[in-house]
C-alpha cells in the first residue's frame, strides 16, 4: 500500500487503476467512483492501521472497455504497471505510471463520438488577478452599475471584469488535427467566453491554478459544461514560453503566419495545449511493462507530430449564438430530458459521413454572416437540388467514404494499422467519382445543345443553372485530392488481406520489397523441408507416429510416444520429457531451425520497417489529405441540404437589407408587405392584415415568412401522421419590429417563435427553410430566452437566472438581432413579472429594437400596441365545438380573447357560482390594470370595455337558451326569442 499511496501522490486528480497480478485494482474514493460508473462490485480490504479499505477491480485483459468508459466518464485515468515478473526473492515488484489518459487527449476510437469532435479547451487570462479579487471586481462593477438602468440586471454574477479583461481560447481535437484559438477582450468578454465554450462543449478544460490560498469552487467558466477541469502551473500559460514551444511544435521560426501576432493570450492558450499534450504523452515513454501489452488504447509518447498549425480566428465572424440560445433552440442538444431527436441538428442530418456531420454540427451552432458565403452555398445546394440522379449518386458514394479526417489523424500518430491503410485506399478511389458527378457531364451537356431531332425550342434552350456546376461545387471539385501518389502506394505495399496489427507477419505485399519475399521463400521451404524431413526420420526410425513440432518455448522438436522410445535412433538427444511422449532434436533439425527462425525474425523485422516507412511517407501528405477531407465534408453537408430540400419542399430563403448591410438585392417595392404579392395569396392574407398600418415602413430588415412551419415539430406530427399548421411572419425596422403573441396554454406560441429562429439558422448556415417563401435580413445575433417556469424540468432555473439571461439582451442586442422572449416574468409574482416584462419591451424598443417576438400569458402587454410604435398584436387562434377546444395554430393580427380561460373553465363544467365570480375578478383586475396603464403612460390607456360587457351579455343569453323549454314554444315563437337573443347580442 505504501508503492500504492507514493504512485497516487504523483497523481492525485487522476483515478489509479493499480495493477495487481490479473487486476487492475482502484482504491478509496477511485474505487467508490469507478464503481458505481462501471456498476462493479465495491468491496473492501482492512489492511490500513485497522481501517476499511473501499476497492474495486477490474481483469487485466479486459480493461480496455472499462477504461474507456472512465474517460468517457469524464475522468483522467491512471495506469501503473508492473514493470517487472513477480518471482521467488523479490518482496514488492516494481510499478510505475505508464500512461495517462485524459477526456481530451484521447484519440482511440473507443474513446471519442463519430459523429461530434472531442475538443481539449484552454483558457488564459491577462492580468492573472487571483480569482477572488476577480469575484470582488465583478461585484464592484454589479453594484457600480446598479445606478443605471441596464446595470440593475445584472444579476447573474458573471459580468466581466472591467474593459481590460481579456481573455485567450484555444482548442484542439487530436483525433482530427483541428487547432484553433481566439481572443476575447473588452467588458463582454466574460459573456463570450462562456458562449464559446458553450458551443465547443470541450471534454477538457485546462486552466491556470488559482493563486487563491484555498481551493476555489468551480470557476463560472466551465460552471455547467460537464468538461474535466485541469489545473496547470501558472507559468505554462506565460506567452514567452508558449511563442518558443508553439514555434517549436510547428517548426516555424516565427508564428505569423497563423494569425496570432498581436493576440498573446491565444497564443498562451495554444501553448498550454501544446505543453500538456507533450506532458501526457511523454508519460511512460519508452517504458514497457513486463506483463502483458496493457491497455492498447494510446501508444505512450505517441507522436504530436500532425499538430502542425494552428488557425486564429475570430468569434464575430459567425452570427452569435450564446449558450442559453442553443440550449433553448435545441439545436444540438434536446433540452431537458426530452426525446433525443428532437434537435435542429438531428432533424438535418442525413449526412453520409461522420466528416459530414461534424462539420454540420459546427455550422449549425456558428451560423454565417459573410452574405457572399452563405449565397455560395445556397447556389450549390440549389444546383444540386435540381440535379437529382447526380445528387443521389454523390450521396451514394459519400456513404462509401471512410473517415478520412480521423483516419489520416491515425497515420500521422502512429497508430494506423494495416486495415486503417487499406480503408484509405478504398475511400480515395471515390474521390475521382465525385468529382465527376459534381462537373456533371459537361461534355454531354454540350451534345444537348447540338441540333438533333427534337426541334422544340424549349428542349434545346439550355436550362439555368445546368451550364455549368455552381462555383461552390467547382471549387471544391479542384479541393478534392484523390492522392494518387498515396494510393498507389498503399495498393503497392499493403496485403489485401493483412492482419489486424502491424506488429504481426503478412501486412507487406508480394513484389514490393525483393529481400522479404526472399526470406518468405526460406521460410516457406523451410516448412516444407521440415515436412520432407519427418517422413524420412519415420521411415529410418520404424516410428510411424514420429513427428516434428514446433512450440515457442522449445522450438522445433520430434515427438515419439513411450513404448516407441526404444527405436529411438543414437543420433538423437532428449529435449523434455512428457508422461507418455519423449521430445528429441539432432543436428539437421537444429540447423534448419536456426535457418528457418532467423528468417522469420528478419521477415517481421524487414515488415515492421517497411510498415512504419510506409506509414510516415502518407504522414507527410496529411495536410493534402486534410484538404481533401474537408472538401469531402462540405460537399456532403451541400448535397445534405439540397436532398432535405427536395425531399421536404424546402425554399431557397432570400437576404433583404439589414442593420449589418446591404443585402444582394433591394427589396421590390420599398418592402411593405404590399411587395409580398407575388406570395402564396391566401396564405399570407392574415399576416397581410396584421401588416396593415405600416404605411411608414421603410421596409429595412424587412422578415418575412410565408407559410413558415418548424422544421422539427413538423416531422414529429408527420411521424404521427399529424399535419403542422404553416403560419405566416412579417416583422420590420419601423411598423412592426416586435410582436407580442398571446393565446392560450398550448395553443402554439413557442412553437411560432422557435420556427422564426430556427428559420433564421438554417438560411444563415446555407440551407433551404421550411417555408414557401422567406426574405429574410442578416441577423447577427439570436436570443432566445424562456420564463423560468417554463424551465424548470431543468432543476436549475430561479428567477435570478431568468433575469440575468434577461440583462445579456439588453446589453448585447443590436438592430440586427433577433430576439425571442417566451414568458419572461413568470418567474416571479404576477405583478413583479408583468412589470418587468413591460420595462423590458419598452427597454428594446427604446434601445436597439430588435425584431423581437414575445409570447406572453400578461395579457396586459397587449396594450402596448396603443403605446409603442412599431408593436403590434398576434394570437394563435382557437375554436370551440361543442364542449371541445379545437386548436387552430394559426397566427392572427390582435390579441387574444382575454376570457378565454373561463370559457374554458365554463366548458369543462366549472359551477356557474364560480364562474360568474371568477368574471366579477376578472373586472376587478381589469380595473386595477387599466390604473397601471394610466400611471405608466398617462393619457394614453385605451379603454377596452367591450370585453367585460360581452362576458355579462354572452351569460345571459347563455341563461336565456337554457331556461327556455324547447317543447312548448311554437316555431313562430321560437323566431321571436331568437331574434331577441341576437338583439341582445348586438
Ligand atoms: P404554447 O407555447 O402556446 O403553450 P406550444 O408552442 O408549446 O404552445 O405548442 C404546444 C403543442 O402544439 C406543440 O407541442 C405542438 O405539438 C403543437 N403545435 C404547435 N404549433 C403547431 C402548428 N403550427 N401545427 C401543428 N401543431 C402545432
Ligand atoms: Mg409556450
Amino acid at each position: 500500500m505504501q508503492q500504492y499511496h507514493a504512485v497516487k501522490k504523483q497523481h492525485p486528480t487522476a483515478l489509479l487503476l493499480f495493477r495487481l497480478g490479473d487486476f487492475y485494482e482502484l482504491f478509496y474514493d477511485d474505487a467508490v467512483i469507478a464503481s458505481k460508473l462501471l456498476q462493479i462490485t465495491l468491496t473492501s480490504r482492512n489492511k490500513e492501521k485497522g481501517q476499511q479499505v473501499p476497492m474495486c477491480g477490474v481483469p487485466y485483459h479486459a480493461a480496455d472497455n472499462y477504461i474507456a468508459r472512465l474517460v468517457r466518464g469524464g475522468h483522467r485515468v491512471a495506469i501503473c504497471e508492473q514493470m517487472e515478473q513477480p518471482g521467488p526473492g523479490k518482496k514488492i515488484v516494481r510499478r510505475e505510471v505508464i500512461r495517462v489518459l485524459t477526456p481530451g487527449t484521447a484519440t482511440a476510437s473507443t474513446l471519442v463520438q463519430e459523429k461530434e469532435n472531442n475538443f481539449l479547451a484552454a483558457i488564459a487570462r491577462s492580468s492573472g488577478p487571483a480569482s477572488g479579487s476577480r469575484v470582488k471586481a465583478q461585484r464592484m462593477a454589479a453594484s457600480a452599475g446598479a445606478s443605471h438602468s441596464q446595470g440593475s440586471l445584472e444579476l447573474g454574477g458573471s459580468v466581466a471584469a472591467g474593459p481590460s479583461a481579456s481573455i485567450g481560447l484555444a482548442y484542439v481535437d487530436l483525433s482530427t488535427g483541428e487547432f484553433r484559438a481566439t481572443e476575447f477582450s473588452g467588458e463582454k468578454a466574460e459573456f463570450r467566453l462562456r458562449d464559446e465554450l458553450g458551443l465547443l462543449r470541450p471534454r477538457e478544460v485546462l486552466l491556470a491554478r488559482p493563486r487563491t490560498l484555498f481551493p476555489t469552487a468551480a470557476p463560472p467558466e466551465t460552471n455547467g459544461l460537464g468538461a474535466l477541469e485541469t489545473r496547470l502551473d501558472d507559468w505554462v500559460f506565460e506567452a514567452n514560453h508558449a511563442s518558443r514551444l508553439l514555434e517549436e511544435q510547428f517548426r516555424v521560426a516565427v508564428l505569423d503566419g497563423f494569425g496570432l501576432v498581436g493576440h498573446p493570450l491565444a497564443t498562451a492558450a495554444a501553448g498550454a495545449i501544446v505543453h500538456y499534450l507533450r506532458e501526457t504523452s511523454a508519460i511512460g515513454a519508452g517504458k514497457e511493462s513486463t506483463t502483458g501489452s496493457g491497455p492498447a488504447l494510446r501508444p505512450s509518447g505517441a507522436g504530436l507530430e500532425h499538430l502542425d498549425k494552428i488557425g486564429y480566428y475570430e468569434q464575430q465572424e459567425a452570427m452569435a449564438l450564446d449558450a442559453v440560445t442553443v440550449r433553448n433552440l435545441e439545436l444540438v442538444e434536446p433540452s431537458g430530458g426530452d426525446d433525443a431527436s428532437a434537435t435542429l441538428l438531428s432533424a438535418l442530418d442525413e449526412t453520409a459521413t461522420g466528416m459530414g456531420a461534424r462539420l454540420l454540427r459546427r455550422w449549425i451552432v456558428r451560423p454565417e454572416i459573410s452574405l457572399q458565403e452563405i449565397e455560395a452555398r445556397l447556389d450549390a445546394v440549389a444546383d444540386l437540388k435540381s440535379r437529382t440522379v447526380a445528387r443521389e449518386e454523390l450521396f451514394a458514394t459519400l456513404g462509401n467514404i471512410l473517415d478520412l479526417e480521423r483516419l489520416t489523424s491515425r497515420v500521422t500518430l502512429a497508430i494506423a494499422t494495416p486495415r486503417d491503410l487499406l480503408a484509405l485506399k478504398s475511400s480515395l478511389e471515390k474521390i475521382p467519382v465525385l468529382r465527376k458527378l459534381i462537373l456533371g457531364d459537361s461534355a454531354a451537356r454540350g451534345s444537348d445543345s447540338t441540333p438533333g431531332a427534337n426541334t422544340d425550342e424549349s428542349m434545346r434552350a439550355p436550362s439555368p443553372g445546368a451550364a455549368s456546376p455552381a462555383p461552390r461545387l467547382e471549387n471544391l471539385s479542384h479541393e478534392l485530392d484523390e492522392l494518387r501518389d498515396v494510393h498507389a502506394l498503399i495498393a503497392r505495399a499493403i496485403d489485401d488481406d493483412p492482419p489486424a496489427l502491424a506488429s504481426d507477419p503478412g501486412v507487406i505485399r508480394r513484389g514490393f520489397h525483393a529481400e522479404l519475399d526472399e526470406l518468405r521463400d526460406i521460410t516457406k521451404q523451410g516448412r516444407q523441408i521440415i515436412a520432407a524431413m519427418e517422413d524420412r526420420e519415420r521411415k529410418r526410425t520404424g516410428i510411424a507416429s514420429l513427428k516434428i513440432r514446433y512450440n515457442q518455448v522449445f522450438g522445433y522438436y520430434i515427438e515419439v510416444t513411450k513404448p516407441n522410445a526404444a527405436l529411438v535412433p543414437a543420433d538423437y538427444e532428449r529435449k523434455q520429457t512428457l508422461v507418455n511422449a519423449e521430445r528429441f532434436t539432432f543436428g539437421e533439425l537444429k540447423e534448419h531451425e536456426r535457418k528457418i527462425l532467423t528468417a522469420e525474425d528478419r521477415v517481421l523485422e524487414i515488415e515492421r520497417g517497411l510498415y512504419a516507412e510506409i506509414r510516415e511517407s502518407i504522414a507527410h501528405e496529411a495536410s493534402r489529405l486534410r484538404r481533401t477531407a474537408a472538401a469531402v465534408a462540405q460537399l456532403d453537408v451541400l448535397v445534405n441540404f439540397a436532398r432535405l430540400a427536395a425531399s421536404r419542399h424546402y425554399a431557397r430563403p432570400e437576404f433583404t437589407e439589414s442593420a449589418m448591410g446591404v443585402a444582394s438585392a433591394p427589396v421590390a417595392g420599398s418592402g411593405t408587405w404590399a411587395s409580398a404579392a407575388q406570395l402564396p395569396l391566401d396564405e399570407i392574407a392574415s399576416a397581410r392584415s396584421a401588416a396593415v398600418g405600416g404605411a411608414d415602413n421603410r421596409g429595412r430588415g424587412v422578415f418575412m415568412i410565408a407559410s413558415g412551419r418548424h422544421p422539427v415539430i413538423e416531422r414529429l406530427l408527420e411521424q404521427r401522421g399529424e399535419r403542422f399548421v404553416p403560419n405566416d411572419l412579417y416583422l420590420d425596422d419601423e411598423s412592426q419590429c416586435l410582436l407580442i403573441i398571446t393565446g392560450p396554454n398550448m395553443g402554439g406560441k413557442s412553437t411560432y417563435l422557435r420556427q422564426v429562429a430556427l428559420i433564421s439558422v438554417m438560411a444563415q448556415i446555407g440551407s433551404f427553410v421550411p417555408a414557401a417563401q422567406a426574405r429574410l435580413p442578416l441577423v447577427d445575433r439570436v436570443f432566445t430566452r424562456i420564463g423560468a417556469s417554463d424551465n424548470l424540468a431543468r432543476g436549475r432555473s430561479t428567477f435570478l437566472v431568468e433575469m440575468s439571461e434577461v440583462a445579456g439582451i439588453l446589453n448585447m442586442a443590436t438592430p440586427a438581432s433577433l430576439v425571442l422572449l417566451d414568458e419572461v416574468g413568470r418567474g416571479t409574482s404576477t405583478f413583479d413579472g408583468l412589470s418587468i416584462a413591460w420595462a423590458v419591451v419598452e427597454a428594446l424598443h427604446a434601445g436597439a429594437r430588435p425584431r423581437t417576438l414575445f409570447a406572453t400569458h400578461y395579457h396586459e402587454l397587449t396594450e402596448l400596441e396603443q403605446l409603442l410604435p412599431g408593436v403590434r398584436n398576434v394570437h394563435v387562434s382557437v375554436q370551440e365545438a361543442g364542449s371541445e377546444i379545437v386548436f387552430l395554430r394559426r397566427v392572427e393580427p390582435g390579441s387574444a380573447d382575454k376570457s378565454y380561460g373561463i370559457e374554458v373553465a365554463r366548458l369543462a363544467g366549472l359551477p356557474q357560482a364560480v364562474i360568474a365570480r371568477a368574471r366579477e375578478i376578472l373586472r376587478h383586475h381589469e380595473q386595477s390594470e387599466e390604473k397601471l396603464t394610466e400611471e405608466l403612460s398617462p393619457g394614453a390607456a385605451p379603454r377596452a370595455p367591450e370585453q367585460t360587457s360581452f362576458a355579462a351579455l354572452d351569460a345571459s343569453v347563455l341563461e336565456a337558451l337554457r331556461s327556455a323549454s324547447l317543447d312548448e314554444l311554437t316555431p313562430l315563437e321560437a323566431l321571436n326569442l331568437l331574434a331577441a337573443l341576437q338583439r341582445q347580442l348586438k
